[in-house]
C-alpha cells in the first residue's frame, strides 16, 4: 500500500545537514563523550514545584477528556499574559491551547492555506517549518536572508520570494532559532507592511518570547492593522523547561480561533487538564520564575562572545535572544557541514551545521548554549583553536 503524497512528500529528503547530529548521537550511544551543543533543551529539568501541580492535579482526577480549546483559567492567563506584553485587547476567546507550539505551528497554517496555495517562511529556518506548511498542504516558500545583513529579511527578498503568484501567509520568527536574531521595530515594520500590502496572514513564532536579552519583546501583533491578520504561537517548552509537557497555544482572532478549535476536536482533542493545571501553576509564579529560567543562556552567550571577540577566525551573529548562538566559519574554507563534521570527529563536540537550517546559513554552525558555562567555555576555546588551525591552512 503506498503512502499519501502529503506524508511521503512531507519533508525534503536528501542530505539535510542532520548527519553531524546522528552521527554524535550514534558515538554517544557506543561510549564516546561528545559535549553536545546540538538540541535547543535546557539542561536542567522542569522544575520539581511544577511537577508537584501536575501530581496534585492528576491526583485530584484532572485525567480524564479536558476542555478541548483549553481550561478556562489557561487560556485567560494566556490572553492576559499577552495583553500585558503587547498592549493589544486579548481574551480567551482569542486563544487555544494546543500540545505545544509545533501543533500550534500546523493549526496556524491549517488556518491560512486551502490545498496547493504558497506559504513564505524565512531562511534560515526552524527545522520543522517547511514540512509544517506542507503537511498543512500549502506549498512552501523560502525568502533568503544573509548573515552580512545580520539575516534580517528585507523587503526586496520578500517581494523576490512573492514573485508574481499570491501567497497566503508569511511564516517568522523572533526570537530566532537558529540565528539567535531578533527582529526590531524597523524589520517588524517592513514585515507587516509586506503582509498588508499582499493582504496575507502573517504566523508569528515567538515561543522564545522570554529569552531576550536586551530591551523588551517585540510581538508584529501589537503593530497597528496587525492584531486582526497576524496568529502567535506561543509555548510553554522554552519558558518554562517544559519541553515534554507539550503545552502551547496560538492567539489570533476571535473566528479563526474558532475554527481552530473544530480543528482540535478533529485531531488532538485537546491537551491532558493535568498538564493543562501544571502550566497554568506555573504561569501564575510570574516573571522572576521565567527569568530565572532564561538567565543561564544569557550568560552564556555573553562568556561566550568574550572568547569570540578575542579572535578574528570566527564571528557571531549579533544575538539578542534565545538560547542558541550562530557562527559564521566561512574563514575556515570549510562548509558548516564539513565543519562541524570535523569538529566532532578531532574533538568530540557536536554542532548544528548552518546548512541544517537552509541555504542562507551556509558555512555557518549553531551553538545551542544547553550545557554547563565551564564545559561551554572550554568547549568554545577548542572550536576556537580549531578554526584558527583551520583558517591557517586554508590561507
Ligand atoms: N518554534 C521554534 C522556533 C522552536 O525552536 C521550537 C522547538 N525547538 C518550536 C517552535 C516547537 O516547540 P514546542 O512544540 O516544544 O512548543
Amino acid at each position: 500500500m503506498n503512502v499519501s503524497h502529503r506524508l511521503s512528500g512531507l519533508t525534503g529528503g536528501g542530505s539535510d545537514g542532520w548527519d553531524v547530529f546522528y552521527k554524535a548521537r550514534a558515538m554517544k550511544a557506543a561510549g564516546t563523550p561528545v559535549v553536545e551543543l546540538t538540541i535547543g533543551e535546557h539542561d536542567i529539568r522542569t522544575s520539581p514545584a511544577i511537577l508537584d501541580e501536575m501530581h496534585r492535579a492528576a491526583r485530584a482526577g484532572h485525567t480524564g477528556y479536558a476542555a478541548v480549546p483549553g481550561i478556562p483559567d489557561l487560556r485567560a492567563t494566556v490572553a492576559a499574559r499577552v495583553q500585558a506584553r503587547t498592549g493589544v485587547p486579548t481574551g480567551p476567546q482569542n486563544v487555544v491551547i494546543t500540545p505545544g507550539g509545533q501543533s500550534a505551528l500546523f493549526a496556524a497554517h491549517m488556518a491560512a492555506l486551502d490545498p496547493g496555495e504558497r506559504a513564505l517562511y524565512l531562511d534560515p529556518y526552524y527545522a520543522t517549518y517547511p514540512g509544517t506548511i506542507r503537511g498543512a498542504g500549502g506549498v512552501a516558500v523560502s525568502v533568503p536572508t544573509q548573515s552580512e545583513a545580520d539575516f534580517q529579511p528585507t523587503r526586496a527578498a520578500l517581494d523576490a520570494a512573492l514573485g508574481d503568484a499570491p501567497a497566503r501567509s508569511l511564516l517568522i520568527n523572533t526570537p530566532n532559532n537558529p540565528t539567535g536574531v531578533i527582529y526590531g521595530a524597523e524589520t517588524l515594520g517592513i514585515i507587516a507592511d509586506f503582509t498588508c500590502a499582499n493582504d496575507m496572514w502573517l504566523i508569528s513564532d515567538e515561543v522564545y518570547d522570554t529569552q531576550v536579552w536586551d530591551g523588551a519583546h517585540l510581538s508584529p501583533r501589537a503593530l497597528p492593522g496587525m492584531a486582526e491578520r497576524t496568529l502567535v504561537v506561543g509555548s510553554m517548552s522554552k519558558s518554562h523547561a517544559m519541553t515534554g509537557s507539550r503545552v502551547g497555544w496560538l492567539v489570533g482572532p476571535e473566528d479563526i480561533i474558532a475554527h481552530l478549535i473544530n480543528l482540535s476536536t478533529h485531531t488532538t482533542y485537546g491537551v491532558p487538564g493535568f498538564l493543562q493545571d501544571a502550566a497554568l501553576w506555573a504561569l501564575r509564579q510570574g516573571d522572576a520564575f521565567e527569568a530565572e529560567i532564561a538567565a543561564p543562556f544569557r550568560r552564556r552567550r555573553d562568556q561566550t562572545l568574550v572568547q569570540i571577540n578575542a579572535q578574528d577566525i570566527v564571528r557571531a551573529l549579533p544575538s539578542g535572544g534565545a538560547m542558541y548562538l550562530m557562527l559564521d566559519v566561512r574563514a575556515t574554507g570549510l562548509s558548516g557541514e564539513a565543519f562541524a563534521d570535523a569538529l566532532l570527529d578531532a574533538h568530540h563536540i557536536a554542532t548544528m551545521p548552518g546548512e541544517s537550517f537552509g541555504a542562507s546559513a551556509a558555512g555557518h554552525i549553531r551553538l545551542a548554549l544547553t550545557v554547563d558555562d565551564a564545559a561551554l567555555r572550554s568547549a568554545v576555546e577548542t572550536l576556537l583553536q580549531f578554526a584558527a588551525h583551520l583558517a591557517s591552512k586554508a590561507a
